[in-house]
């Protein structure tokens, strides 16, 4: 579950956050929707403890993270959120495998268990045959599905997509967001999603409208 409660953000004299309250429930799959500039993707990258709020509480799953100490909360995020961004993010020198095993790589699990954990979720995901090519031998769509393994591999309880499907064309946007609502229907996490896709925000659980800093 996340709990957000009075959250505010500035930056400078732009207050971009105006005191945001929020509930989303654990297998809830949400979208956050809104006029461009109005802090969609500040209220996602706080969510995620990627950035802080200037005041304002964050529960993620019971643990109070303004309060974790900058080691343990990098330790908490990597375990507990998984992230997708519009442009995939993934290191062009590795090969969609070694990309996955990451984020299990810096949770500490051994290199041969996070191998096998990274084969296991591209297989799940169908892309078992492309484990070895490297991002730049693969489709938009594939390197999409790569980077929902890497947020996927270490089994976080949320995972927050910031336009995960704004870079990709209709048939390979209509895949990723079925795969988002398999993904939640199987393994039951929560997802939160940025979007200017009205089609997928209305497919949604429940979609929240951020207008100028503040739940409308
Ligand atoms: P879009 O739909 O265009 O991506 P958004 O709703 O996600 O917009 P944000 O990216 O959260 O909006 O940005 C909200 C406002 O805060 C914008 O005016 C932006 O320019 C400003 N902003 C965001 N990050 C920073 C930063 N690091 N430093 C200064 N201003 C910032």
């Amino acid at each position: 579950m996340i709990q957000l409660e009075g959250i505010t953000k500035s930056f400078g004299s732009l207050q971009v956050l105006k005191g945001i309250d929020l509930i989303i429930n654990k297998g809830e799959v949400v979208s956050i929707v809104g006029p461009s500039g109005a802090g969609k993707t500040t209220l996602l990258q706080i969510m995620g403890t990627l950035d802080k709020p200037d005041s304002g509480r964050i529960v993620l799953n019971g643990t109070e993270v303004n309060r974790l100490k900058e080691k343990e909360l990098s330790a908490f995020r990597n375990k507990e959120i998984g992230f997708v961004f519009q442009f995939h993010q993934l290191l062009p020198e590795f090969t969609a495998l070694e990309n996955v095993m990451i984020p299990a790589l810096i949770q500490g699990i051994s290199a041969s268990e996070a191998k096998k954990n990274a084969r296991e979720m591209l297989d799940f995901l169908g892309l078992a045959e492309r484990a070895s090519h490297k991002p730049a031998e693969l489709s938009g769509g594939e390197k999409q599905r790569v980077a929902v393994a890497r947020a996927l591999i270490n089994h976080p309880s949320v995972v927050l997509a910031d336009e995960p499907s704004g870079s990709l064309d209709t048939q390979n946007k209509i895949e990723l967001h079925r795969l988002f609502f398999d993904l939640r229907d199987k393994l039951g996490q929560t997802f939160v999603i940025v979007t200017h896709d009205e089609e997928l925000a209305a497919q949604t659980d429940r979609t929240i409208h951020i207008v100028d800093g503040m739940i409308k």
